[in-house]
């Protein structure tokens, strides 16, 4: 049986002058589907392209042409609701968000307000060994991107650039289940991790493929709990909304400095104004971009252009039958099939590569051995070259064959981190390596007590030390793989030394 039981982590409370208080937050996430082309034309979603040269008729709404749904995209959507354990709704509808932007040439945003294509869901947030929470999902909409104002390139003109107008988007409404910057952090990194095991988003924050608005409200400690009993938002505090943070480090660092203002503005009597805000990443700090009564009145209304999207039951199954082992999953059997620490099961399963990497390198070896060597060794080597495990030069092949090597006692824990960096910088055979280099380990006894008898011969000094302090036995140790080149096998050395010196 998989245990995938946990407590839930404490809320983060802050200090203000009169009392505390505690978070809430909500984050609606917005992830690119990952899909060559885009929700309602043909186009190509290739990021980077010259300006403009990505756009379908449809894309720069032209006169008379109409959206076409991307089938792909819809399954990709679909993906994404199983791997949240979503309600999958088979009938769901697009609507038109009506506004006017220079980047939005159709004067409207195609999204799905009144019926979203998937429900209720859930992600289990990591806090650490043992402890999570549960983030309710209260729905995922497929919409459709906007185009790019470029607005620094010319003194006197603004530019457009239409290459992302009508790329399909996921949007991800979180309940107010969050409670502190961490955990918000967390939770993204959780939905990121989720869906690149699934492939619907890249979860490539600095192409803006996956970005947040956050919502953060304060409440007093008990009120929350109050909220879960009944259902009842009313009381929760006045929540604002930061827009478009593309930044695990920005998110928190905004929820920080919201919480804090809101926390000022109630204790000096004032009320906190539902509104929308940005964060200055340059002076740490949000500011208003629109309150309530200025916000844009949307006139959503049924798209005229497109059917209502009915998907059948058996086509989700098929889909479902095909997901991949998910994180939450994974890292539980390699816990209970590996015999490692929830921490390692953790960091291997970050990304669905780096565990499939460890699961070749364990297969049939000693899984707690084969997760510190590809954590520690591995993983630690790669970085220092800032490259992923899909760079890897050591395939899971050659790190197993030298994992073999020192479980068949051929070479020292010590040797084998000469013989992964020869592997890892010039390639190559592991046990082909060690017997030409002659690398291999001296188990022979006869030879380390030849070694020995002559360094205690060579050092009569140090032996009368070592027989009042035991301690300094270690010397002796030293001397020996000094002079086998650290080949000596270091067991053998201790009980030879100890035997010799009569300890
Ligand atoms: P609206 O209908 O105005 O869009 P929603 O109820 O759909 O508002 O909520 C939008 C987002 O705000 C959701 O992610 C939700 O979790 C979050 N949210 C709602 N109430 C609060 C609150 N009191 N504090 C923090 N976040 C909240
Ligand atoms: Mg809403």
């Amino acid at each position: 049986m998989l245990d995938l039981s946990f407590e839930a982590p404490k809320p983060k409370v802050i200090q203000g002058a009169a009392q505390d208080w505690e978070l809430v937050i909500g984050l609606e996430v917005h992830a690119q589907v990952a899909s060559n082309a885009k929700l309602f034309s043909g186009a190509s979603t290739a990021f980077g392209a010259e300006p403009n040269s990505n756009v379908a008729f449809v894309d720069a709404a032209m006169p008379g042409m109409l959206p076409v749904i991307n089938e792909f995209c819809v399954a990709q959507a679909v993906r994404t609701g199983l791997g949240l354990k979503a309600d999958i709704n088979l009938k769901s509808a697009f609507d038109r968000k009506n506004y006017f932007y220079p980047d939005l040439p159709q004067g409207y945003q195609i999204s799905q307000l009144y019926h979203p294509i998937v429900g209720e869901g859930e992600v289990i947030v990591d806090m650490g060994p043992g402890i999570a929470r549960r983030v309710r999902i209260e729905r995922i909409h497929l919409e459709q991107d906007a185009g790019k104002s470029i607005h620094d390139m010319d003194p006197h003109m603004s530019f457009v650039d239409l290459n992302r107008t009508g790329v399909a988007l996921m949007e991800i409404v979180s309940r107010p289940d969050i409670r502190g910057p961490e955990e918000a952090a967390a939770y993204v990194v959780k939905l990121r991790q989720i869906m690149r095991y699934l492939g619907t988003c890249d979860g490539n924050m600095q192409n803006g493929n996956l970005r947040a608005d956050v919502n953060v409200s304060i409440c007093k400690p008990g009120d929350y709990e109050r909220y879960q009993e009944t259902g009842d938002h009313s009381v929760l505090g006045t929540r604002c909304e930061i827009k478009n943070m593309n930044s695990m480090r920005f998110i928190q660092a905004a929820i920080e400095y919201e919480a804090r203002r809101q926390i000022r503005i109630v204790e000096g009597g004032g009320a906190v104004e539902q509104e929308t805000r940005l964060y200055d990443p340059d002076k740490g700090e949000t500011r208003s971009m629109r309150s309530k009564e200025e916000a844009h009145d949307y006139r959503y209304f049924p798209c005229p252009d497109l059917l209502p999207l009915e998907i059948e039951q058996a086509w989700v199954d098929d889909i479902a039958g095909a997901l991949p082992e998910l994180p939450d999953e994974k890292k539980a059997r390699f816990v209970s099939d590996f015999g490692i620490t929830e921490y390692d099961a953790s960091v291997l399963t970050a990304e669905a590569e780096s565990a499939a990497f460890f699961e070749e390198v364990a297969a049939g070896r000693d899984g707690k051995m084969a997760a510190n060597w590809v954590i520690n060794e591995l993983f630690g080597r790669l970085k220092k070259e800032d490259h992923d495990i899909t760079e890897s030069p050591v395939s899971a092949g050659q790190l197993g064959g030298i994992l073999d090597l020192i479980a068949k006692g051929d070479i020292s824990g010590k040797i084998a981190k000469d013989l992964f960096e020869i592997v890892y910088t010039e390639g190559g055979d592991p046990a082909e390596i060690v017997e030409a280099r002659g690398m291999k380990q001296v188990t022979d006894t006869g030879a380390i007590e030849a070694e020995v008898d002559r360094i205690i011969a060579e050092n009569p000094a140090q032996v009368e030390k070592a027989k009042v302090n035991p301690k300094l036995a270690g010397w002796f140790v030293g001397q020996v793989m000094k002079a086998t080149g650290g080949k000596a096998n270091p067991k053998a050395v201790n009980e030879i030394v100890a035997a010799k010196l009569g300890l």
